[in-house]
């Protein structure tokens, strides 16, 4: 093994919480390593997540819409055929050119970058077995551990992402499957079971809970989204459990029945994805080596700093607290870096935003209805939709809402959320207005550009408080 100089920062983990570390650590002049064993930089969101995902979306979303939806626009289109493998081909440039891009942007930023599985030897002691073989280690001053998450598995369900599949397997398919069958639906079981259908699956979509979307969306909202999806044809079975599944015939039979209980029914499909949910990866570390703690859902326990009880070693993304998504992880590297470097650093988690890439799209920030009446604050909601914004109207693009809930007495916005065209760029602006403590008027009173899907945010802030003009 040989024996490289002493680092002030090595970082385990190149997904986007480790190289947003890495690249601002560079910037911050720090002597930096970042050890990733995938053999690309950007972890699941560049390589099986995020990325890919959205190149799917929007292309299936073209699809979709030059099949069903040109006529009316007065376009006449002749034959139209799917080359799946060439839209598979499309999604991989985009995630190479991506993944390569970080991988220059480390460079430029003088990071060491090693490929390989990195493990704690001692406190602050790094061995990384390379993955050409042999073995290097690193002396650090401080550590960030940021090795992400892994799809959560269903009991009985053997994953062989060919038939049994999670995110991963759902985004590398070579055929379209006559029937698939989603187990959850949270985010990705609806942004893949939106892509599938659309290249032409029969598509269920499983769901224990009465409601889709998974934690955080608003009621309202889900129960709009589920009837706009529901009528581009996928079939939902809310309230319902999978009970267990056989994968030894021609096509996978799961038995279902009603989330209470109740009469099992078995579901054939030649596809089916597991969607349950995603949980924090830190296999192989040797944390117990070192005495690091993991809470009963396997998340690095850590303190407001980013601190493990190991003072020099911190943890970032979604092997830790918190929602797991890419841009809370990109904040949280940034200020465990600011932490290193200054002693101070900030993150304001009542102020990320979520989305799901499905169209229309999904977006919300703050919080939903449910929470802040169960908080026991008075709140005011505002509402427009998107068929009475004459963009959208334009675009005859009209599905959904905007929906505001502020403070009954302040006014101060406590959550936005929308479903509709554009609303994941339109979910920027409620962010920053919560991060600034703005109330509703604030942003009513706001001159939006005419004619703009963004108008209809400006007229729910309106109806928060007031009447709105177009409503
Ligand atoms: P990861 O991206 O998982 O990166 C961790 C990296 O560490 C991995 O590359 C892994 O190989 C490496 N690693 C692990 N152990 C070791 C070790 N011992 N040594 C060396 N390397 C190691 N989020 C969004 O915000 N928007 C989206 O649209 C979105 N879409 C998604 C779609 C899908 C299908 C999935 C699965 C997720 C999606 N997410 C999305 C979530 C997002 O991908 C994650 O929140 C994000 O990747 C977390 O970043 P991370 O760096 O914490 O972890
Ligand atoms: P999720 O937690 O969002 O949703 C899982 C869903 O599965 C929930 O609705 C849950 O009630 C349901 N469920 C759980 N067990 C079940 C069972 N046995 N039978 C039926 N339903 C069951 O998880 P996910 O959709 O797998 O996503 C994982 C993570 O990845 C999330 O944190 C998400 O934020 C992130 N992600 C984000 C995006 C995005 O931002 N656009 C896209 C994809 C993934």
């Amino acid at each position: 093994a040989s024996e490289a100089g002493d680092h002030d920062l090595v970082i385990i983990g190149g997904g986007v919480a480790g190289y947003v570390a890495a690249i601002k650590a560079g910037q911050e002049g720090l002597k930096t390593a970042c050890i990733e064993k995938r053999g690309t930089l950007g972890g699941t969101c560049l390589n099986v997540g995020c990325i890919p995902s959205k190149s799917l979306l929007n292309n299936s979303h073209l699809y979709h819409q030059i099949l069903h939806d040109t006529k009316k626009r007065g376009i006449e289109v002749g034959d139209v055929k799917l080359n799946l493998t060439q839209m598979m081909k499309a999604k991989d440039t985009s995630v190479e050119g991506l993944t390569k891009g970080v991988e220059f942007l480390l460079k430029k930023n003088g990071v060491d970058y090693l490929k390989g599985a990195g493990s704690f030897v001692d406190a602050n002691t790094i061995k990384v077995a390379l993955n050409d073989g042999g073995e290097q280690t690193l002396r650090a001053k401080n550590i960030i551990i940021a090795t992400g998450s892994e799809a959560t598995g269903f009991p009985g369900l053997e994953i062989d992402e060919k038939r049994i599949i999670t995110s991963t397997g759902a985004l590398a398919l070579t055929e379209v499957p006559k029937k698939m069958t989603v187990i959850g639906g949270g985010i990705i079981g609806l942004e893949m079971a939106s892509v599938w259908s659309r290249l032409g699956a029969e598509v269920t979509v499983v769901e224990f809970l009465g409601q889709i979307g998974g934690p955080g969306m608003d009621a309202e909202i889900a129960k709009q989204a589920q009837k706009i999806l529901g009528k581009q044809g996928i079939k939902f079975k809310t309230s319902t459990k999978v009970v267990s599944g056989d994968a030894s015939g021609a096509t996978v039979a799961l038995n279902i029945e009603a989330a209470k209980g109740g009469k099992e029914e078995v579901l054939d499909s030649d596809v089916v994805l597991v969607a349950i949910g995603r949980r924090p990866y830190t296999e192989g570390l040797n944390l117990e080596q070192v005495g690091i703690e993991k809470d009963d859902r396997g998340r690095l326990v850590i303190d407001q700093e980013y601190r493990t009880k190991l003072p020099h070693v911190r943890v970032v993304g979604d092997c830790t607290f918190g929602p797991m998504l890419a841009h809370k992880a990109e904040e949280e590297a940034v200020a465990a870096i600011e932490y290193i470097k200054t002693g101070y650093g900030h993150v304001n988690y009542a102020a990320i935003p979520s989305v799901m890439y499905t169209h229309p799209e999904v977006a919300w920030v703050g919080q939903n209805e449910a929470e802040i009446k169960a908080s026991g604050v008075k709140y005011r909601v505002g509402t427009f939709p998107f068929s009475a914004n004459s963009r959208a109207k334009t675009n005859l693009d009209t599905d959904g809402v905007v929906k505001f809930i502020a403070d009954a007495e302040t006014d101060r916005i406590l959550g936005v959320h929308i479903i509709g065209p554009g609303a994941g760029e339109m979910i920027a602006e409620a962010t920053l207005a919560i991060e600034y403590g703005a109330s509703s008027e604030d942003i009513a009173r706001t001159c939006h550009a005419h004619p703009t899907l963004s108008e209809a945010f400006k007229e729910a802030a309106m109806a928060t408080y007031s009447k709105p003009i177009h409503f």
